[in-house]
């Protein structure tokens, strides 16, 4: 039976590695194969045309030998995005590598993931093209969560079904809970009003569709937090680009946000 061969795919460059003196590691989300390790020798060399794809976010059209175990290998490289945009913006940056350190966290090498790689593609695409990065992650966090095997409600209330009004999350109905029913969950998580409002509305909304969304600071810290909550309790890994992520937020000046309200979604 045949181990390998040749395959024209399109992919996601998730991280690259140095591998001894010349050599370089490239993990790529490859849309047919899965995420798969690429072996490129001698990168360093002037005449080695792969040198340029080495970039994380980077998505293309590539051709290359896929091996059904150990690493596989690059020949040449089609249509091309170079993430110039992302690269040089150390907030886009810092938001696209959580994506793609999330995407490497919520399953296994070798396994085709086609929804989860169009929502890669399409969330790196707009992060590129100058959408709020912010927003782009949030949305890409909310809809990858099936991966990682946690399907909450977002929708419509666990008890009654309501999709109007204002809701809290619950874990113990694994959803959230329209405002007749906070009562059902003391321990519900209180989250903020705006935080519940964007969640869900990120959770049914395609890349496609998304214009310009324009949140405050203030805003985007709650559903950080509202966010981080979700995640300590379904997912709990922590990659070192969230606790970036954290910090940054920790230098932008939450006094340009003073125009907006608080609300207590108590
Ligand atoms: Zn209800």
């Amino acid at each position: 039976m045949r181990k390998d061969y040749y395959a024209r795919f399109d992919g996601i460059v998730l991280f690259t590695r140095k591998y001894r003196e010349n050599d370089l590691l490239i993990k790529i989300f490859t849309k047919e194969f899965g995420k798969r390790m690429f072996f490129i020798r001698n990168v360093q060399r002037a005449n080695n045309g792969l040198r340029e794809i080495a970039f994380p976010y980077l998505r293309a059209n590539f051709v290359g030998r896929i091996n059904d175990k150990g690493f596989s290998f690059l020949s040449d490289v089609g249509e091309r995005h170079f993430p110039k945009t992302t690269i040089q913006n150390i907030e886009a940056n810092a938001y696209a590598a959580y994506m793609v350190g999330l995407t490497d966290a919520a399953f296994e090498d070798f396994i085709p993931e086609d929804t989860l790689f169009d929502l890669l593609w399409q969330g790196l695409e707009k992060i590129e093209g100058g959408v709020d990065p912010t927003v782009v992650a949030n949305i890409f966090e909310i809809q990858i969560l099936p991966k990682f095997g946690v399907t909450p409600n977002f929708v419509s209330c666990a008890i009654c079904g309501e999709t109007q009004g204002n809701f809290d999350y619950s874990m113990k109905y694994a959803g959230v809970l329209c405002e007749r029913h906070f009562h059902m969950d003391e321990r519900r998580l209180h989250w903020s009003r705006r935080a519940s409002y964007f969640i869900r509305m990120f959770s049914q909304i395609p890349y496609a569709k998304l214009g310009t969304v324009s949140l405050g600071q203030q805003t985007k810290s709650e559903l950080r937090k509202a966010l981080d909550m979700l995640y300590e309790e379904y997912v709990g890994i922590h990659l070192k680009s969230h606790h970036f992520i954290s910090q940054m937020e920790s230098f932008i000046n939450p006094l340009d946000d003073k125009q907006e309200k608080t609300y207590d979604n108590s």
